[in-house]
């Protein structure tokens, strides 16, 4: 294709696909533009808030809010949105995402197709930094899906009727609270459990008395005592519950591994597991990862860590942070790959500024025609 072509090409792409155009009010702010010629891409980028829906109550603290910075990637008329989510605990926040993003220099790939080398490009400017990389990622992932007019999911050559049914949160919370969560989750077929403080037991049982779906548990490195730790997998065992995510503290290693060998029920890796190289150690303790984009520097190393996790035997789960639709949508494009899918970050928010995934039947699903991440910018 010339570039006559490929810019008229373009022109009709971006015009099927930007449904309704954004209106970050902070964009040209906080923006750097890499460069203005045409056929450079341009990145800009504004921090977004997002507002919980309930405080989010974890074995180690509480919050109401996440900071998070919105993206977008142009070239030639199309555009590709990312994002990246800060939750505190991960060491990266606004200021540091902004940074990040401000020193990059995207306008000197001529070919956005090569992936591999902005990766490389993006770890050489600094070291960790993950959900700033992601959110480039993902923006540049949703760029190249328009620019080829196909979702990921195809471009990956995935059956979308193989994703998993996903969670949905329960944290921890008062009882009447939880009653009202587990009210609130009835579409969903699987109910994932925050746990970590001494009312685990008593949170299970609240859950009991109104449903039987299957429970998936998430201990948050919350049980520091391997002979407690046991107990409780026993304990859940009896009561339909998949796996245990995390149940001790990430350096925890030599103990984790002993209750792999006692356990009746999978353990899977959170904290522990960030990158790619991290697959082959989390192997050495637990029988499966939980993949999230925010950690993997986004969908290019988080789908090289789901085929090698699956090489050596190992589950899978794909989980999210409080995200939006932006982020959530992205990752889903992975789900037929996965055993578990844990992607709720988008209900969790009360001002996702994004349309995308759906839950349906207890099944994630991306919108299956339109091209990129899937995911688009809501008016307002
Ligand atoms: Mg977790």
């Amino acid at each position: 294709m010339n570039r006559r072509n490929f810019l008229k090409r373009a022109a009709t792409i971006g015009a099927a696909v930007t449904v309704a155009p954004m209106s970050f009010s902070a964009f040209g702010e906080a923006t750097k533009t890499s460069s203005s010629n045409l056929g450079r891409m341009k990145l800009t980028f504004a921090p977004y808030e997002l507002q919980l829906r309930h405080a989010f109550n974890l074995a180690r603290y509480s919050r109401t809010t996440t900071p998070d910075v919105l993206v977008q990637l142009e070239l030639d008329g199309i555009t590709g949105y990312g994002e990246a989510s800060m939750p505190p605990y991960l060491g990266e926040s606004v200021e540091s995402v902004t940074n990040f993003l401000s020193q990059l220099d995207l306008g000197q790939f001529t070919d956005p197709f090569r992936i591999a080398d902005i990766h490389e490009y993006m770890e050489s400017v600094a070291p960790d930094n993950r959900a700033a990389k992601a959110s480039v990622d993902i923006a540049l992932h949703d760029l190249l899906g328009k620019i080829m007019n196909q979702p990921w999911y195809k471009i990956w050559g995935l059956n979308p009727d193989k994703a998993p049914n996903t969670s949905f949160t329960i944290g921890i919370d008062k009882a009447d609270v939880v009653r009202q969560k587990v009210d609130e989750a009835a579409p969903f077929k699987v109910l994932k459990v925050k746990m970590g403080l001494d009312n685990d037991k008593e949170l299970v049982e609240i859950i009991r008395e109104k449903t039987d779906v299957p429970i998936c548990v998430d201990a948050n490195q919350g049980w520091n005592d391997k002979e407690k730790a046991l107990e409780m997998c026993h304990w859940l065992a009896e009561r339909n519950c998949l796996f245990v995510e995390q149940p001790m503290d990430k350096t925890q290693i030599d103990e984790t591994a002993w209750l792999r060998e006692r356990s009746p029920l999978p353990l899977i890796a959170d904290e522990f597991m960030q990158r790619l190289p991290d697959v082959r150690r989390a192997a050495e303790a637990y029988d499966g990862i939980n993949i999230k984009l925010m950690k993997s520097t986004g969908l290019y190393e988080a789908h090289q860590m789901a085929e090698l996790a699956k090489a050596l035997g190992m589950k899978v789960m794909l989980g999210c942070m409080t995200e939006t639709s932006c982020g959530v949508t992205a990752a889903a494009q992975l789900a037929p790959m996965v055993d578990w899918a844990d992607l709720d970050g988008n209900l969790l928010i009360a001002n996702d500024p994004f349309d995308g995934i759906k839950i349906v039947d207890g099944q994630v699903r991306v919108p299956l025609d339109r091209p990129g991440i899937g995911a688009v910018p809501l008016e307002g």
